[in-house]
């Protein structure tokens, strides 16, 4: 039987988009998606795309899918994101993000597959020491959000000494836009990201952007941040499979653009993007907020062959603008 690549949370975001790529490029997909944040509408209907509701921590079903189909890696997305549920709720966090992957981890073991690709984030570092971040900068997570990513960083490198795991971390910086030509893209249930609230603000259909604080240290008084194309986030997981197939070793990678755009430059690129004003008002700052998260992203560069294509900002709000504004309205129909 051929063999294929699990994609975990592939019903996802940036779950959705990797499955694309990865799916143009012929390999073979199963996905597990529970759908509580996930749409079955973002994935294509296709021969080389098996699709299977449920969650990391279904022992039974990871089994029925390890028997069903040869699984030679595991891309690990499905994870709860959000930073500020995570500080009220961190059971919830700990539960979903370590708790079911370690069933996941299990299930892999027992099968002999050992090869994992871990959405993991800039989150884990922490406030910065020193910008931009490489992938030696002390790990720090300050919310339960980050901690549990890098605590399942940690549970990974573990087995990967004592059980022969072979893994790639990948470490997001600020994943935005979507598809180049609009077929798909963010839609998260309630929306907290900077650019998709701006786009809907731009229809009319957010009120003013709330901007968290404009007295930070940064030229223009607002957070800066690396926003990375979710294509080009796509592309490196493809390229992190080969990695792990061909060098047989173990690695993490910041994936960013190395360069920060404020988020009063953010709403400039928005304007000129849609050619309409963005009403903002200055809130507090959200608590925490690092005031600049810049990735250092040469090792990809060179252990992975990795790149972003889309280096403005432009690309990335013109392919959000494309979902946001186009048939779908930037909403799946579930
Ligand atoms: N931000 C903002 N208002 C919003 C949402 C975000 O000012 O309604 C700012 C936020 O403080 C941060 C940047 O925009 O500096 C990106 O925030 P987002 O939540 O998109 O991603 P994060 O960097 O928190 O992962």
């Amino acid at each position: 039987t051929p063999t294929s690549i699990l994609i975990t949370g592939g019903a996802g975001y940036i779950g959705s988009h990797t499955c694309r790529i990865l799916s143009k490029k012929g390999l073979n997909l199963v996905v597990l998606d529970n759908l509580e944040y996930g749409h079955r509408d973002a994935l294509e209907v296709s021969e080389n795309l098996h699709f299977y509701q449920g969650s990391v921590g279904n022992e039974s079903l990871l089994k029925k899918i390890f028997i069903n189909h040869k699984i030679e890696a595991v891309v690990h997305f499905a994870a709860y994101t959000y930073v500020g549920e995570s500080v009220a709720q961190p059971e919830k966090y700990y539960e979903n993000n370590i708790l079911q992957p370690m069933t996941l981890l299990r299930v892999m073991k027992s099968f002999g597959c050992v090869n994992i690709i871990f959405s993991s984030t800039c989150a884990t570092y922490g406030n910065p020491h020193y910008l931009p971040l490489d992938e030696n900068h002390p790990q720090h997570p300050v919310s339960p959000y980050g901690k549990s990513k890098y605590f399942l960083e940690q549970i990974i490198r573990d087995y990967s000494k004592a059980y022969g795991f072979r893994y790639v971390f990948l470490r997001y910086f600020n994943a935005s836009g979507a598809a180049m030509d609009g077929s798909i893209g963010e839609d998260h249930d309630p929306e907290t990201h900077l650019i998709p609230l701006l786009l809907k603000t731009a229809k009319g259909e957010s009120g003013p952007l709330k901007i968290f604080g404009n007295d930070y240290e940064t030229p223009d008084g607002t957070c800066l941040r690396d926003y990375i194309h979710v294509e080009d986030l796509a592309e490196a997981h493809f390229l992190a499979l080969s990695y792990l197939q061909q060098r047989k070793a173990s690695n993490a990678f910041n994936l960013g653009t190395g360069k920060g755009y404020s988020v009063m430059e953010v709403i400039h690129e928005v304007e000129n993007v849609t050619n309409r004003k963005v009403p903002f008002e200055i809130v507090p700052r959200r608590e925490g907020d690092a005031t600049s998260l810049v990735a250092q992203a040469s090792l990809a560069k060179s252990q992975l062959g990795w790149e972003a294509k889309h280096k403005s900002l432009y690309s990335i709000v013109e392919s959000a603008w494309k979902w946001e504004n186009g048939p779908s309205n930037g909403k799946y129909n579930n």
